[in-house]
């Protein structure tokens, strides 16, 4: 039996947080004489998932995830701690359940952290309403059960030892309502405080509601205009903390109990990851990497970065023309305040004029604080049409096909076929890119629903995040925040401006790779004779463009209309204006401005 003067078990979830810099659930973790469990846990049913259903994700991304975590459990290690352990919760849930039945007793016991940062609860106080009471997916059970199976053990071989549970908030409403299950599953009796620390974003989201910038209190910012009002009104974000320089190594009485492996497991053990795609990641996991690219693209880069304007880089050159730093600051591989104090010290080595938001860096990355309130504040009705009050609802249409042709990279149109086929194979794709293929999906030709297209992002992208994905769709599908449905990319015309000889196309669609420059973005126009010399005969070699998009110009034109008449509908319905609370109820009561 261990004695009273046990010291502090604590356990740092990784999740969104994988690496040691500014990272407040290790710093915090560094008491003397405390034990750390550096905890990550890998949902059997799918892997890595964060969405509404318990959906597959592809390769690129659960690779990049699983390089990532492989490369923190080594910088973990050379620290002095005993390194990350991993749970896979098929391991866990029989343990899990028999862990349920036998414990008994009183609730768990969070306190206050008294850092303003931090709030400790045994529920996630700002969760909105909507997340907080929808049902738990298979993956969210799971990982609750894991996790009070392995805290259970952890308490029954340390008694006396004190346990903290420190985690970094996620904003996203799917994940507000699995921490709600998570915290609402720990084994009553079992003595463990809960720290959690807003750190995903630049500045804690609730930050954004305190009626700053001549809103009232709870009002969401109706604009990216508004919002950056409110973004100079506050202090400026929170300096992020060194990484630390050692770590508390693992409890000695409590050598991770696990049932089976807790190494990282290798990408071919795990289930339920989507096969087509990716495999290597084009851009390798991990804060190693990540330190590696902020150094070159910012560091080392001051006047490229101080005057990064996002609308003069190109969609299709062959090495990317931004950072390439969202899948990074997705995963926590980098912190959003790392990136943006680095930005900042940029713009001062610069000698001359720096951009600003929107198009600027630091705008780039107001755009993610921004969309994650949005996600945030609306909660889980975000990522839907139907029940959303702030979303545009249109008479989309369903057609399996054209989705999966457009999904592959085979709609004939070779521009954004070559973007779909870069998305597959890498799991990134330029910010322009994305918009080219999505105004294609919806409003531009093959009126098809923006959810669709989300769906299939957040399966693909490598830098897949809830809030930012719903966000970017209902914004090229002019369903929310952007309504000039008039203006649309043009499958021939839009690569050409920054690739006249496609050799983005030449790459990704190899089937084109000997059309001359001319036919290249429409190699329907190529003399038929010179299409079979080249091989590249359309409708043979190379897809003929969708049935349902025989001809961009005409079926743009057509799908304006029905976008007037959606509009004419909407606002007749006098819906234009979301109601108080968002929709779905969120809890913020939020309002556009
Ligand atoms: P940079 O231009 O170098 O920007 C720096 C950082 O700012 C990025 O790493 C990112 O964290 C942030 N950022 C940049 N652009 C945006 C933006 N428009 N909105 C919010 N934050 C931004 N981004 C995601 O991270 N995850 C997604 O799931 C996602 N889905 C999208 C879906 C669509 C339809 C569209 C049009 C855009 C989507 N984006 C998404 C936003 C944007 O395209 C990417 O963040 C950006 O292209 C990433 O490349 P980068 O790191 O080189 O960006
Ligand atoms: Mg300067």
């Amino acid at each position: 039996m261990s004695s009273s003067a046990e010291s502090a078990i604590h356990v740092s979830l990784l999740h969104n947080a994988l690496r040691l810099h500014d990272n407040k659930c290790l710093s915090s973790a560094c008491s003397p004489g405390a034990s750390l469990v550096p905890l990550y846990i890998v949902t059997s049913p799918a892997p890595f998932t964060q969405t509404t259903v318990d959906s597959p994700i592809s390769k690129s991304r659960a690779g990049f995830i699983l390089e990532a975590l492989g490369d923190l459990d080594k910088s973990l290690r050379k620290l002095g701690s005993g390194g990350a352990v991993v749970l896979q919760t098929r391991d866990w849930c029989d343990a899990a359940s028999a862990a349920a039945s036998t414990t008994t007793s009183t609730s768990a016991s969070p306190s206050a952290d008294d850092d303003d940062s931090s709030v400790a609860s045994s529920v996630d106080s700002s969760a909105p309403a909507a997340a907080a009471s929808a049902a738990p997916t298979r993956c969210d059970a799971e990982y609750a059960a894991t996790l009070a199976a392995y805290l259970s053990s952890l308490s029954v071989a340390s008694p006396s030892a004190p346990i903290h549970l420190h985690y970094e908030r996620a904003p996203a409403p799917p994940l507000i309502r699995r921490w709600r299950h998570v915290l609402a599953s720990l084994p009553p009796g079992l003595q463990v405080t809960v720290h959690a620390y807003d750190t995903h974003t630049l500045n804690p989201l609730d930050d954004y509601l305190k009626g700053k910038a001549g809103l009232l209190p709870n009002v969401l910012p109706a604009s990216y205009g508004s919002f950056c009002k409110v973004f100079d009104k506050l202090p400026p974000p929170a300096e992020p903390l060194p990484a630390p320089t050692s770590l508390p190594p693992f409890p000695p009485s409590a050598v991770p109990p696990a049932p089976k492996s807790s190494a990282v497991p290798s990408l071919a053990s795990l289930a339920n990851i989507s096969p087509t795609c990716g495999g290597t990641s084009a851009f390798p996991g991990g804060e190693t990497h990540a330190l590696e690219r902020l150094n070159k693209k910012v560091t080392l880069s001051p006047s490229w970065a101080a005057t990064f304007s996002k609308p003069a880089t190109a969609p299709n050159s062959l090495s990317p023309s931004t950072t390439v730093l969202s899948p990074y600051v997705t995963h926590g591989c980098l912190s959003a305040r790392t990136f943006y104090y680095e930005v900042l010290k940029a713009q001062q080595k610069h000698k001359g004029a720096i951009t600003a938001p929107p198009t600027s860096l630091v705008g780039q990355l107001l755009w993610r604080d921004y969309n994650n309130l949005w996600g945030h504040v609306v909660g889980l009705p975000f990522a839907e049409m139907e029940g959303n009050s702030y979303c545009r609802q249109v008479p989309w249409d369903t057609d399996a096909d054209a989705l999966a042709l457009w999904k592959e990279g085979m709609t004939g149109y070779p521009f954004v076929d070559a973007i779909m086929r870069q998305l597959k194979a890498e799991g990134w794709i330029h910010h322009l890119a994305r918009h080219m293929v999505a105004c294609f999906l919806t409003r531009g030709d093959l009126w098809i629903s923006w959810e669709e297209g989300a769906k299939v992002f957040e399966e693909r992208l490598v830098d897949a995040d809830w809030s930012l994905n719903a966000f970017n769709w209902q914004w090229l599908s002019c369903s929310a925040h952007f309504y000039q449905y008039f203006r649309c990319y043009s499958p021939v015309a839009f690569g050409k401006k920054t690739d006249p000889n496609g050799d983005y196309i030449r790459k990704w669609v190899p089937e084109l790779k000997d059309v001359p420059k001319k036919f290249i973005y429409e190699p329907w126009n190529l003399p038929a004779a010179e299409q079979k010399r080249l091989k590249c005969v359309v409708g043979v070699n190379y897809p003929a463009r969708l049935t349902k998009a025989p001809d961009h110009t005409p079926v743009s034109k057509a799908n304006m209309e029905k976008m007037a008449a959606a509009y004419k509908v909407h606002n007749g319905l006098g819906a234009k204006k979301p109601a108080a609370g968002g929709g779905g109820g969120a809890k913020k009561k939020a309002k556009a401005s």
